[in-house]
């Protein structure tokens, strides 16, 4: 985990308005996929310490209906399936201190 630098900021983080209540939150990290898709990441540390990333995902849906119904249950699952294994990867340990 990182420590705060001199300043009381992690080296990651925006400072300015992006950083306040509680919380260091980095700059806008954005994949953005020839105007069919884009995601925008942001590292965040809340006053506890924990760690967090934030992800806002937009998708170009199919034209009609039932294909883009068809679409959001597959990306439903994906996200639930992303989402499952990054909290699997950030449960505690046994022997390593929580967080
Ligand atoms: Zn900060």
């Amino acid at each position: 985990m990182n420590r705060a630098g001199r300043d009381g900021h992690t080296d990651w983080c925006g400072r300015d308005h992006r950083c306040g209540l509680g919380e260091h939150r980095s700059d806008e990290i954005v994949v953005d996929v020839a105007g069919r898709a884009r995601a925008v990441l942001v590292r965040v540390r809340t006053n506890s310490g924990r760690e967090y990333a934030e992800v806002r995902v937009r998708v170009a849906l199919a034209p009609g209906e039932m294909a883009a119904r068809r679409q959001l249950v597959g990306l439903l699952g994906d996200l639930r399936h992303t989402v499952t294994r990054a909290a699997i990867a950030a449960r505690p340990r046994p022997g390593r201190a929580g967080r």
